[in-house]
C-alpha cells in the first residue's frame, strides 16, 4: 500500500514539474519569436521634461518573460546629442532603448549611463557596444558586475567610462549632472539630474510603491540619502529605479518604509530576538504596503535590517 501511494505520488509530482517546465519553455519560446515592442515589454515611453523621456516599466517581479523589462530607463535629447540611462537586462530590450530613440530625434546618442552594476539595469549594454557607444558607470561597477551578476548575465558587457566624483555630462548647451550617492548597491550609485528641467533620474535609490531590493545595500546610509535628495531636489520630477515617476514624496514614502525597517529591528536588539523570532514577529505584510508590487523582497527585507542593525553587520555602502 505505502509503495502504491509512493509511486502514486511520484507520478503526481513528476506530471506538476512537467507542467511547469512546459509552460516555461511555451513563455520562453514564445519571448523569443515575438517582436520587442514597447507593449510586449510592458513598457510605457513617458515626456518628464523638455526633450526629456522616461520608459517606465509595468512589471512585477519576476517578470512573465525574458523580454519584459523589470527596470524604466531614461533618454535626455541635448543640442547635439543624447543620453541613455540604464538599457535594461538584455540585448533585445537595448535595442528596443535605442530604436525608440531613433524615433525622438535625429542625433546621436553619445553616452550611457548604468545608474549602478545590478543585472536589470546593464544587461541592455551589449546593444550599446554594438554600436560603439560609451557606457558610463561609478567606482567598482565593472568588477562588481563580473563577480556579481554571474547568474543573471554571465557574459556581462562593463561600462568602459569609470567615474569616481560628481561629474558633468555636456550635451551641447544642456548639462547632465551626475552625482555619487550611497545606499543601494554597494558603491556603485549615481543619479544623473537635469536642472534646466528640474528632472532627476534617481536609478534604484528610489522604488516607486514597490518594496526596494535592500539586501545588496546600507539601510542607515540609504535614508540619509533619501533625505539628502529631498532637500536638495524639492521641486523635481522623479524617476525612479523600478515604479511610476514620483517626486519627493516619493522619496518621502520610501525613507519611511526604510525607518520603519529600521526601528522595528532595534526592537527587535532590545528584546534580544533570534533572527527567526524578529522574521515570525513581523510575518504578515503591514497594511499600508499591501498594494506595494515585490511582495517577494517584504521578508528578506526583514532578514537584511535583522542583520544590518540587529547584529549591527552593515555593509559601508
Ligand atoms: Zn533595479
Amino acid at each position: 500500500m505505502n509503495q502504491i501511494w509512493r509511486k502514486g505520488f511520484a507520478l503526481l509530482l513528476s506530471t506538476i514539474l512537467s507542467c511547469f517546465l512546459v509552460i516555461g519553455i511555451q513563455n520562453y519560446t514564445r519571448a523569443q519569436q515575438t517582436p520587442v515592442t514597447l507593449e510586449t515589454s510592458l513598457l510605457t515611453l513617458e515626456q518628464v521634461g523638455d526633450n526629456i523621456y522616461a520608459l517606465i516599466s509595468d512589471t512585477d517581479y519576476p517578470p512573465a518573460n525574458e523580454n519584459i523589462a523589470i527596470c524604466n530607463a531614461g533618454i535626455v535629447i541635448g543640442d547635439d546629442g543624447v543620453l541613455v540611462i540604464d538599457p535594461f537586462h538584455n540585448q533585445a530590450l537595448g535595442n528596443l532603448l535605442l530604436s525608440e530613440v531613433v524615433k525622438l530625434t535625429n542625433l546621436p546618442v553619445k553616452y550611457v549611463l548604468n545608474t549602478h552594476y545590478h543585472f536589470d539595469h546593464t544587461g541592455g549594454n551589449k546593444a550599446i557596444k554594438a554600436q560603439e557607444i560609451p557606457i558610463i558607470g561609478r567606482g567598482t561597477i565593472r568588477e562588481d558586475m563580473l563577480a556579481k551578476n554571474q547568474e543573471s548575465d554571465p557574459t556581462p558587457t562593463v561600462p568602459n567610462l569609470v567615474i569616481n566624483n560628481d561629474s558633468n555630462i555636456w550635451l551641447g548647451e544642456r548639462v547632465v549632472e551626475l552625482e555619487e550617492v550611497a545606499g543601494h548597491s554597494g558603491g556603485t550609485d549615481v543619479i544623473a539630474y537635469i536642472p534646466d528641467a528640474q528632472v532627476l533620474f534617481a536609478g534604484d535609490i528610489l522604488f516607486n510603491q514597490k518594496f526596494p531590493y535592500i539586501a545588496d545595500g546600507n539601510i542607515l546610509a540609504w535614508e540619509a540619502t533619501l533625505d539628502h535628495l529631498k532637500a536638495k531636489y524639492p521641486d523635481a520630477t522623479i524617476i525612479p529605479g523600478h515604479g511610476e515617476i514620483g517626486d519627493r514624496f516619493s522619496l518621502d514614502s520610501l525613507k519611511g518604509y526604510l525607518y520603519e525597517l529600521e526601528l522595528m529591528a532595534r526592537k527587535w536588539q532590545e528584546l534580544g530576538l533570534s533572527e527567526a523570532e524578529a522574521i515570525a514577529s513581523a510575518e504578515k505584510i503591514p497594511e499600508a504596503y499591501q498594494d506595494y508590487r515585490f511582495q517577494g523582497l517584504y521578508q528578506k527585507n526583514l532578514k537584511t535590517a535583522y542583520q544590518q542593525i540587529t547584529l549591527k553587520s552593515a555593509p559601508k555602502s
